[in-house]
């Protein structure tokens, strides 16, 4: 057994057949990490809402959603989480169709718990430095959490919208850049949602009350006929 890390790392199993679930749990518990077991696809994405992991154990065959699809459903919402596959099914289509959608590793049934172990530890090292920065950036007095989904301003939790905080994010990525009103549209709603122009600016105006911004000091800047720019250097 592992000397307990002051910062262990949060793995999430999801896998219908309790007995293996269990071991594989009991296994990497041992291993001095943070183990939740999920019985079905839509049980894990709840548990990975509420107690973010660190690398997700996923199996493919699943009662209800499939393991593609709990996959495809993380990806689509931008979730970079790595995720390691575990299939009984040997078809390489599986492993062509799991990497295609985004997972970092796979393993066929049955393994060594040494393998998954050695996969786990390799991919959160190889994740690790990316990961932090990914997760968090400053600009001005704002602090984003990109995992939680989450802004402060010390230690106020601004509170925004997913569609406030999704604007706040395409603004983010270029410092500096306008953005039109269609280009916001593309970037920060779904595809088939058609909202108006109008929409977006009551959006704007919603996120820059939220922020508390002034038209004397703005953070986002309002270019009339323009669009919008954010205008603070930003830190990652
Ligand atoms: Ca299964």
């Amino acid at each position: 057994m592992r000397p307990p890390s002051s910062n262990p790392r949060r793995l999430l199993v999801i896998e219908d057949e309790a007995s293996l679930g269990e071991m594989i749990v009991s296994n990497l518990a041992t291993e001095g990490f943070l183990v939740s077991l999920a019985g079905d696809g839509e049980a894990g994405l709840a548990s990975h809402a509420t107690r973010p992991a660190d690398l997700i154990i996923l199996d493919l065959m699943l009662p209800g959603m499939s393991g593609f699809e709990v996959l495809r459903a993380l990806r689509r919402r931008q979730d970079k989480v790595p995720v390691i596959i575990l299939t009984a099914r040997s078809a390489s289509e599986d492993r062509v169709q799991g990497l295609s959608l985004g997972a970092d590793d796979y393993l066929p049934k049955p393994f060594a718990m040494l393998e998954l172990t050695a996969r786990i530890r390799a991919i959160l090292r190889r994740a690790a430095p990316e990961e932090e920065s990914r997760r968090i950036a400053r600009s001005g007095p704002f602090k984003i959490d990109y995992l939680h989904l989450s802004v402060h301003r010390g230690r106020t939790d601004l509170q925004l919208s997913l569609r406030e905080f999704r604007l706040l994010e395409v603004l983010l990525a270029h410092p500096g850049r306008v953005h039109g009103r269609q280009d916001l549209v593309n970037l920060a709603w779904e595809a088939d949602a058609h909202p108006t122009l109008r929409t977006v600016d009551k959006h704007i105006q919603a996120l820059r009350r939220k922020l508390a911004d002034s038209d004397e000091n703005p953070a986002i800047q309002t270019l009339e006929r323009e669009g919008y720019r954010w205008t603070l250097p930003v830190k990652s």
